[in-house]
């Protein structure tokens, strides 16, 4: 491995969050294909053990020579965390660890991966009850900057934006006029006109973001109609002035629930929606592709391709740090975006 290589090693942390099976789920006494065996382990379709099969209350000998192979695929990855896992657990394996690179004045950025009900605004926002990482790792950097008060002064900023149809939308001050792009030399690529809501602690944080994702684009499609198709991009701008020198600093944390992963083509989209899915895959793909060119050392870096990978342009690669958590459900009916979730998370981990 090349040097650089190397960084980008250290720098990107790829996670996997089970969700445990939901009461359809269960209902339908669906088989589990997703084996956590440790918290860095798991089996993609293990194999079944055989069941015994009776006819007439006698055993009979097992016919499973219909049945497909179980792929029974072994996953490594930083973290993995099964079905009981909370988000405070989550956040514990993701987002605590880079709060000292922001304050060491790299940008770091987050993101939640997967198919649509695979958990992804759980884990980002998740409820009253069970506040998701975005509220937590607030709450920490809340309790970070205060041990740097001495030297330092602080100034909070958030914004919470969608990128939708390859548009950009200020969730928090909702219209139907996209915003424009554009780069900055203080605060690196900034969206024009944009909202930038100061605050002071992490409470006045979830009322922002469920008024913010109230507002965020939801479209039902045939195959799921709580698809989201839009990607949420949540920014805290963490403005520093060191008091000796009133040097100043800004560093920008970067929390995004992606577009369901599911391919458009399955959701038998046409016209409008089609185009949505197309540029939703771009966005993804252009995601992954930055992703992979960054861990293979590539000079160039294609973050022009897509909406999503310019606005994140100053927060990937260099000495930013990225988590990307990759949510699948367990249940054999989500197999095909389960496989195809992991196959994504595990490129981003290969590096
Ligand atoms: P996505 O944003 O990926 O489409 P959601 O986060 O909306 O998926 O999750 C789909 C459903 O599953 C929601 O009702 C959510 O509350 C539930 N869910 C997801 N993850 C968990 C979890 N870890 N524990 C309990 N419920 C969960
Ligand atoms: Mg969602």
């Amino acid at each position: 491995k090349s040097g650089s290589t190397q960084n980008m090693a250290a720098n990107i942390k790829v996670v996997v969050r089970v969700r445990p099976l939901n009461q359809r789920e269960l209902d339908m006494n669906t088989r589990v294909v997703v084996d956590v065996v440790d918290e860095k382990m798991l089996v993609f379709d293990p194999k079944e053990e055989m069941r015994p099969f009776f006819y007439q209350g006698v055993q009979q000998p097992n016919k499973n020579f219909l049945k497909r192979a179980n792929k029974e695929l072994k996953f490594v990855f930083d973290n993995v965390c099964g079905q009981n896992a909370t988000n405070n657990d989550v956040f514990e394996t993701t987002t605590k660890d880079i709060l000292s690179s922001l304050m060491e004045g790299y940008n770091c950025s987050v993101f939640v991966y997967g198919a649509t009900g695979a958990g992804k605004t759980f884990t980002m926002i998740g409820n009253t009850e069970n506040p998701g990482i975005t509220y937590l790792t607030m709450e920490h950097l809340f309790y970070t900057i205060n041990s740097y008060e001495k030297e330092r002064e602080f100034d909070i900023g958030v914004s919470y934006i969608e990128v939708y149809n390859e548009n950009v939308y200020d969730l928090l001050k909702p219209s139907s006029t996209p915003l424009q792009l554009r780069e900055d030399s203080k605060y690196g690529v900034m969206v024009a006109g944009l909202t930038l809501n100061s605050i002071k602690t992490a409470q006045e944080l979830l009322n922002m973001l469920e008024n913010g994702n109230k507002n965020r684009t939801q479209h039902p499609t045939d195959a799921n109609a709580e698809s989201s198709r839009s990607h949420a991009v949540f920014q805290v701008y963490v403005k520093m002035r060191y008091k000796t020198s009133s040097q100043l600093r800004i560093v920008k944390l970067s929390m995004i629930d992606l577009a369901g992963s599911e391919r458009a083509s399955a959701t038998g989209c046409v016209g409008d929606r089609f185009k949505e899915g197309a540029n939703i895959n771009r966005s993804l793909l252009s995601l992954g592709n930055c992703i992979n060119k960054l861990a293979d050392g590539s000079n160039y870096i294609p973050y022009r391709d897509s909406k999503l990978t310019r606005l994140l342009k100053d927060s990937l690669g260099g000495n930013c740090k990225t988590v990307m958590i990759a949510n699948v459900s367990p249940a054999s009916t989500s197999y095909e975006d389960t496989y195809n979730t992991l196959k994504y998370a595990a490129r981003a981990n290969k590096i």
